[in-house]
């Protein structure tokens, strides 16, 4: 990935070649994050590009249950891991595949969530993909930091909710893209409003939207915004996400991952 000529300051394996890396950010849990991650993730391998998802977020795995892949465990390969297959085929690793009981808490320390994040980008065999998507840990902390020091992310897509104190979360992604030398590739609002059943008008329920006023304070693109949508959330929870998903979901995303 990132198109370096130069040998890569990142360790990586010589089963992976992921053409481009691209992280799922947001300034809090709970946000969408995961739910973006998997949609992107369906959407470009719907177009035919290979795709894996690396779940960066240790302690709150949630792309394995998403994709309908509850239950599964992760194999070895000698000292590699094999990422896990989708129905549609798009390749997971996930804390949530290594545990002994997928319900297990993870509890694990600092150390160990970093190692975990840095052995499921060098330990990993993913194969030629066109892309890996990285479900972030939640914030722009430590843990994130961990994710742009382990492996080469080529682009940053940024998760707000119009809950957020959105400024301050961009103001902090932006920070955290220049320190890294890697682009943001624009906002997605998700929950940004309920469509009215009857008319499919858009109710903001939560006021108007800052979203478009801090992307031009910090000349970012808007990449999409998503209503809640209950559908999405059953289909999350019972595993469906790839049949549920409906055609055309944020294509201005899916154009901006296309450019990178
Ligand atoms: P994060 O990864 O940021 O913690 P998730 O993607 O797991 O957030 O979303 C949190 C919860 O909200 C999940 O149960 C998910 O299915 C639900 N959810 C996310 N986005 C929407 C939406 N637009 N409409 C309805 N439910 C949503
Ligand atoms: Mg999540």
């Amino acid at each position: 990935a990132g198109g370096q000529a130069a040998p890569s300051q990142f360790e990586e394996n010589n089963l992976s070649e992921a053409k481009r890396v691209i992280a799922v950010l947001s300034g809090k849990g709970g946000v969408g994050k995961s739910l973006v991650t998997g949609a992107l993730a369906i959407e470009l391998a719907r177009r035919g590009h290979t795709v894996g998802i690396l779940d960066a977020d240790i302690t709150g795995p949630s792309i394995p249950k998403m994709l309908g892949m509850s239950g599964r465990r992760a194999h070895g390969l000698g000292k590699l891991l094999l990422p896990e297959i989708s129905t549609t085929g798009i390749k997971v690793m996930s804390s949530n595949l290594l545990l002994e009981h997928e319900t297990d808490p993870v509890l694990w320390r600092g150390p160990v969530i970093a190692g975990a994040i840095k052995q499921f980008w060098s330990d990993t065999s993913w194969g030629p993909i066109d892309y890996l998507l990285v479900d972030m840990p939640p914030g722009t902390g430590d843990v994130a930091l961990t994710v742009f020091q382990s492996l080469p992310v080529d682009g940053i897509v940024v998760v707000t909710s119009p809950q957020d104190l959105v400024s301050m979360i961009v103001a902090k992604a932006v920070n955290m893209a220049e320190k890294m030398h890697v682009p943001i590739l624009g906002l997605i609002e998700n929950m940004s409003y309920v469509a009215c059943p009857d008319c499919g008008k858009k109710i903001e329920v939560f006021g108007p939207s800052k979203l478009d006023a801090v992307a031009d304070e910090y000349g970012l693109k808007v990449l999409g915004r998503l209503p809640i949508d209950p559908t999405l959330a059953l289909a999350c929870d019972a595993g469906a996400l790839e049949e549920a998903l409906p055609q055309d979901f944020l294509p201005d995303a899916l154009a901006a991952c296309e450019a990178v």
